[in-house]
């Protein structure tokens, strides 16, 4: 029997599909970029669950998808023969929001149409976009393996619910018919569908096909719909750099990545020799709701010789690179690799270093030829790459390279200044990179410990992101110049102080040792030592920190944490 029954949304489904009505009104073809991904994920999901059950591929080995419209109907049609989904799936797939931090994420929305719109993007809509278009959707689908009478037609129009029945379905996978409103009649033309497929399907590496157009009048249209391959259907990355077009590029990383967006950059690589794989990594242009989620997925795709393998193989880049997104293809791995199997392998460390330098070098060459872009970089994974002097001590020079501070030659709180403009920026006999962390630019910036350093016109970079300090107790030194916090101990300017001012500042720190002794006296247990300073200029006394004690954000990060 059919089993009817009518069951609705999660409520945070009612609030995206209602958002992305009212707010993708400019961007409404990309439910096919949608639809399309969805049909390639559920066919490479199929192949690979065919390496094990090759009777998952049915009489029909051949996998495809199927695009086409009925202009009097006013109805869309996208059908593909991948894994398809059984009834228990359907009502998870598309009834919920299965992502991790989804309730969240939907708390962060403001109501306003624009900034929600960009918002809900970066959150992926997914297979919900199609009611851009449509007032009802229908989906048919069976799950590769399942009985042909265990299909399933779930029917929707996007408002609160939607119903699910078992119906017969002898192929397998999925079709969906979307019903189009009246003024989206444009998407059951025949060349302006084919138009947008095109645009959103040269990447995908499976054949899309349309209904073979025929010019001139309908009495030549023969009986039999004749399909014609629309796309190159072959795997973009296994395609020479020079044949692949910029856009072509852009849209395969929004088909791995899920974004909406452009990405900042792209390395692709074919790697011969003792291991054999090909490498495509993009830089996304921002960053992803959930990226200080620890749960949230990261890696790459992997691909064994153009079959897909798995979505988030993490165990080729380190913690610290989680934000960059792409696909490996081997050539030598296994096909019935598994996650286990990947973290023992020590095949994988050595793709997991060159992987990672190829990761380094894109963000290098970004910085130098693309400064502004890399800006818009730094802004929305900066605080990630400082994880990485700590996680990755053999890089920590070259990821140095790229961190960006804030600094006293600037005169705001954008953290613009790199190692290497410092350094050439440095004084006469400056033999020393200065810096001071603190909680906040404004505190940081008008601290006492600046004083001597205004007054000799030396550049201090100000660290006031949380990770700082922690970041700088993995830095020793950059370029063969040691780092120096100058809120610790005593100062020691070295070649930057003349010769009479150290004689200057003795004869001053003798007379002024009976000062010191009542000071001290008053003082009490409260600080360990008192001295002299001509670190001042302004301002009478500074409290400095041991040379070996903790920082002050250290300090706190511990004291909030009850230790
Ligand atoms: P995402 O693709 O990011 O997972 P979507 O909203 O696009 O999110 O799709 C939700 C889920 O619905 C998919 O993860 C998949 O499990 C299922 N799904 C969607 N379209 C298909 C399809 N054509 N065949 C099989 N499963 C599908
Ligand atoms: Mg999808």
């Amino acid at each position: 029997e059919a089993h009817k029954e009518t069951l609705g949304f999660q409520t945070e489904v009612k609030q995206l599909l209602h958002l992305m009505i009212h707010s993708m009104y400019s961007n409404k073809e990309i439910f096919l970029r949608e639809l399309i991904s969805n049909a390639s994920d559920a066919s490479d999901k199929l192949r690979f669950e065919a390496i094990a059950k090759p009777e998952l591929l049915e009489d029909q080995p051949n996998i495809g998808i199927r695009i086409s419209s009925d202009e009097t109907a006013n109805t869309l049609t996208i059908e593909d023969n991948g894994i398809g989904m059984s009834r228990e799936e359907v009502i998870e797939n598309l009834g919920t929001i299965a992502k991790s931090g989804t309730a969240a994420f939907m708390q962060q929305l403001t109501g306003d149409q624009k900034k929600d719109a960009s918002l809900i993007g970066q959150f992926g809509v997914g297979f919900y976009s199609a009611f851009i278009v449509a007032d009802k959707v229908e989906v048919f689908t069976r799950r590769a393996g399942l009985d042909n009478a265990e299909g399933v037609r779930w029917e929707s129009a996007g408002e609160g619910e939607f119903t699910i029945e078992n119906v017969a379905k002898a192929e397998r996978g999925t079709r969906i018919v979307l019903h189009l409103k009246a003024a989206e009649s444009e998407f059951a033309d025949g060349w302006r569908l084919r138009n947008v497929v095109k645009k959103y399907s040269d990447h995908i590496s499976l054949p899309i096909e349309l209904p073979k157009q025929h010019m001139g009048d309908d009495k030549d249209k023969p009986a039999e719909l004749e399909w014609e391959t629309v796309n190159r259907a072959s795997a973009l990355w296994t395609r020479a750099r020079t044949e692949v077009k910029d856009e072509e590029y852009q849209e395969f990383y929004k088909h791995v990545a899920h974004d909406f967006e452009n990405p900042l950059s792209w390395s692709h690589n074919k790697v011969e020799g003792k291991l054999e794989y090909t490498s495509l990594l993009y830089v996304p242009g921002r960053a992803p709701f959930d990226l200080y989620q620890r749960e949230a997925p990261r890696g790459l795709k992997l691909y064994v010789q153009r079959v897909f393998i798995m979505d988030d193989a993490e165990q080729f880049l380190p913690l610290y690179l989680r934000f960059i997104k792409g696909v490996v293809d081997s050539n030598d791995l296994s096909l019935n690799v598994s996650r286990e199997i990947l973290q023992k392998d020590p095949a994988i460390d050595s793709m997991k270093s060159a992987l990672t330098k190829r990761v380094l070098d894109m963000l290098e060459k970004l910085a130098k030829k693309e400064p502004e872009q890399y800006a818009t970089f730094w802004k929305n994974f900066g605080s990630v790459l400082k994880e990485g002097p700590a996680e990755d001590f053999a890089n920590r020079e070259k990821i140095a390279s790229l961190l960006r501070f804030a600094s006293t030659q600037q005169n705001d709180d954008s953290e613009v200044v790199g190692l290497d403009a410092y350094i050439e920026r440095m004084q006469e006999g400056q033999d020393k990179i200065y810096y001071l962390t603190g909680e906040r630019y404004n505190q940081v910036k008008n601290s006492p410990h600046l004083e001597i350093f205004r007054k000799k016109g030396i550049e201090v970079l100000l660290l006031t992101d949380r990770i700082d300090e922690w970041l700088m107790s993995h830095l020793s030194d950059y370029q063969g110049k040691t780092f120096v916090d100058i809120a610790r101990g005593d100062l020691d300017l070295g070649k930057l102080e003349a010769d009479e001012d150290k004689q200057a500042q003795e004869e001053a720190a003798k007379a002024k040792a009976d000062l010191v002794q009542r000071i001290k006296a008053v003082l009490n247990d409260s600080v360990e030592d008192v001295k002299v300073s001509h670190r001042l200029t302004d301002s009478p006394a500074v409290l400095v920190i041991n040379e070996d004690g903790m920082g002050l954000q250290m300090r706190k990060i511990l004291e909030a944490t009850g230790q």
